[in-house]
């Protein structure tokens, strides 16, 4: 009696798991996010559309595409839609244990804080330098859920703190290019910061190292010094592609007397040098960047110089910094643009930031709160604004890697009294069941 029982338990198990394999078979997708506004610039996409993810990459963007060819179905009418955001300027070498040190205690671990506001790349600004760029790597690059590149340091110590940072006898280009070669898919440029003296060995060790590796140079421009002008740097030391950060701090001379841009970032602007936001704990003004805006001098990409002090002062997160563009009177699609496909051309991975078919699905769903709001620069002043981005939903590779209000999950009271997991591993990295045997 009890082994017929068994028996009768073990086909039906049998009959479940193969009609659940058919079901399966019929759906070409495993998620799919349905009814959003998409704002993919790359593609020129700014309308309501469908996207549909399997095995990790974008399948298709349309208009209409049928709920039962996916295994999983998000209703995200009323959000937007948008390739996961790309911020180019962070730092991330934490764990070492060091004081006072972007190669530690500065610095963030970076799953804290991405996928929370919609970012699902970061290239760290140059905490590490050809001596430690191994140990970054083995700490935080390979342990990370988050994408993470990097801009080499041309100092070979890296962000260790001035003593470091100060020494020109540190700042050998070969090295650096050489590591950079070594780790093409990771290190997307070379960065130099901080410097102080008067000479320009920094910069231009950097383009060289940058020119050897074939990637462009981020500056920091440190300490202002008369000997080495902002002028000089764009129009003249720094190639087409090089990307010029902290664009908004007022520290170097972005603005001239009269409140309008230096005559020289538009020339650069010419020339090709990129500008990008970098907003950090002391990098960005109100009396700076509101009257460029309104010169029409827009920056090329934003970024937020996310650190221990930034994120807790005017600058927050990239959301933050995308919000102030917003209440400067840039659209939702101006801000997008400059935090998915602009930044992935800056560092030359062009197979990011976009919703194209065969695209790794990076994805956020954001929503715009209307109210009031207030936005904080570096020296405390406050820009009023009425619309905020928040992250609903992240998806890296196809797999909700957040969910603020739990938009992709079943309310728990038309569950079994003995749940258990909900999710799938097919679209979600958070609380998938544990794999059937046999299956995926
Ligand atoms: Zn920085």
């Amino acid at each position: 009696m009890k082994s017929s029982i068994k028996i009768c338990a073990f086909l039906l198990l049998l009959t479940a798991l193969s009609l659940g394999s058919q079901v399966y078979a019929q759906q070409k997708y495993d998620l799919l996010l349905k009814g959003g506004h998409v704002i993919d610039p790359k593609n020129k996409i700014s309308a309501i559309r469908d996207v549909a993810i399997a095995n990790g990459k974008v399948v298709t963007v349309a208009a209409k595409i049928d709920p039962a060819e996916a295994l999983k179905v998000v209703d995200v009418s009323g959000y937007y839609v948008t390739p996961g955001l790309i911020d180019i300027h962070v730092h991330v070498y934490t764990g070492t244990g060091e004081r006072n040190s972007y190669a530690g205690d500065n610095s963030v671990y970076p799953d804290g804080f991405t996928f929370r506001s919609g970012v699902t790349t970061v290239a760290d600004a140059g905490c590490a330098g050809w001596r430690n760029f191994e140990d970054f790597k083995q700490r935080i690059i390979d342990r990370s859920k988050t994408r993470v590149l990097a801009f080499i340091n041309i100092v070979g110590n890296g962000m260790r703190g001035g003593k470091f940072e100060q020494d020109l006898m540190d700042m050998e280009a070969k090295p650096a290019a050489d590591m950079a070669l070594r780790y093409k898919d990771l290190i997307i440029g070379v960065k130099t910061a901080h410097y102080g003296g008067p000479e320009w060995t920094p910069v231009e060790h950097a383009v060289e190292a940058g020119t050897m590796a074939n990637i462009p140079v981020m500056v920091d421009f440190g300490i202002d010094h008369p000997e080495r002008p902002l002028s000089e740097l764009v129009t003249k030391k720094l190639r087409p592609g090089d990307i010029y950060t902290h664009l908004y701090s007022g520290l170097r001379h972005e603005q001239v007397e009269s409140g309008k841009v230096n005559p020289a970032l538009w020339e650069g602007r010419k020339r090709g040098v990129i500008f990008d936001v970098g907003h950090g704990g002391g990098s960005f003004l109100w009396r700076l960047a509101i009257p460029a805006v309104k010169e029409g001098f827009l920056p090329d990409s934003l970024s937020t110089d996310l650190h221990i002090g930034s994120m807790n002062s005017g600058m927050k997160d990239m959301l933050n910094v995308m919000d102030k563009f917003l209440a400067m009177g840039l659209s939702l699609d101006e801000v997008i643009l400059r935090s998915t496909w602009n930044p992935a051309r800056e560092i030359r991975h062009e197979e990011l930031g976009h919703l194209s078919p065969g695209a790794a699905a990076d994805v956020v769903v954001l929503r715009v709160e209307k109210g009031s709001f207030g936005f904080v620069d570096m020296y405390g002043a406050r820009l009023k604004g009425t619309q905020k981005l928040d992250a609903e939903l992240t998806l890296r590779d196809g797999k909700v890697v957040y969910d603020l209000n739990g938009i992709t999950r079943p309310d728990w009271n038309t569950l079994p009294r003995d749940y258990r997991q909900t999710g799938d591993a097919r679209w979600d990295a958070i609380t998938p069941a544990p794999a059937r045997r046999g299956g995926g």
